[in-house]
């Protein structure tokens, strides 16, 4: 059975349909890859499947079996569910250890101390953010580095599946190198992963499976390979 299971999810806002009628299962395991030109639907579809922050207005999303619709980011996250966001977020004001200590504490009421603060070390050694940049403010960080503090709180949270919103934008080719080193090695782990990007070839190094969306539907999806020779996909992509 799919560990992630989205069947027939909507999303519209007034009367754009942002999200239609999208259906799309995740094995445990797996890098799945989300690809589509800028504003087909991608974050959208981030946020109903993890409730942050709303739900989807019709369709069913399931996690390893058990319907999370209905429910709370929060309670969705303590599910385990976790993602990151387009835009880099952080607690500026907090240094680094600090916020991946709130990652590893999220929705573990009770987890000693000491616990907290191994998960939130080992999740930035993870992400490669060395012991010398615990005590640096995360408002201080270049945008990589943001990126990856944004991951680590996410690992952090120890989630069964991750979702990626475009990690590697606003990058540099050898960041982007070295977050594809990452996201393998958070998958390495165990960890499920979902990942949009709007930069196909590393959608093509990272996913097992591809589906890309466009104008909030489903134009095609598979193997990456076959996705991206599809004519309507190679339309959208020279269309935009
Ligand atoms: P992508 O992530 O693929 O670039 P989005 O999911 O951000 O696309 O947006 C899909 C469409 O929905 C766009 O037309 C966008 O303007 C619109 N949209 C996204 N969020 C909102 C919102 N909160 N309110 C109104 N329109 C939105
Ligand atoms: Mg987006």
């Amino acid at each position: 059975m799919a560990l992630l299971e989205i069947e027939a999810v909507s999303k519209a806002f007034g009367s754009l349909k942002a999200v239609d009628d999208v259906s799309f299962s995740v094995g445990a395991g797996e890098i799945f890859g989300i690809a589509g030109p800028n504003g087909s639907g991608k974050s959208t579809l981030f946020n109903i499947v993890t409730g942050i922050p709303f739900g989807p207005d019709r369709g069913r999303v399931r996690l390893d079996g058990t319907e999370i619709q209905a429910r709370t980011g929060d309670a969705i996250a303590r599910l385990g569910l976790a993602r990151t966001f387009q835009r880099e977020t952080s607690f500026d004001g907090l240094t680094v250890f600090e916020n991946a200590l709130i990652g590893a504490g999220f929705g573990k009421p009770g987890r000693p101390a000491r616990v907290i603060r191994e998960a939130a070390a080992e999740a930035l050694d993870v992400v490669g953010l060395p012991d010398g940049a615990f005590g640096r403010l995360a408002g201080e960080l270049s945008v990589y580095e943001r990126k990856c503090l944004m991951l680590a709180t996410a690992v952090a949270m120890q989630p069964r599946v991750l979702l990626l919103d475009e990690p590697a934008s606003s990058l540099t080719k050898p960041e982007i190198e070295a977050s594809i080193g990452l996201i393998r090695r958070i998958a390495a782990r165990g960890v499920t992963i979902v990942l949009i990007e709007h930069v196909l070839t590393f959608l093509m190094t990272l996913s097992q499976h591809l589906l890309v969306l466009n104008n909030g539907r489903v134009l095609a999806a598979g193997a990456p390979e076959a996705v991206i020779a599809d004519p309507r996909v190679v339309e959208a992509y020279l269309g935009t």
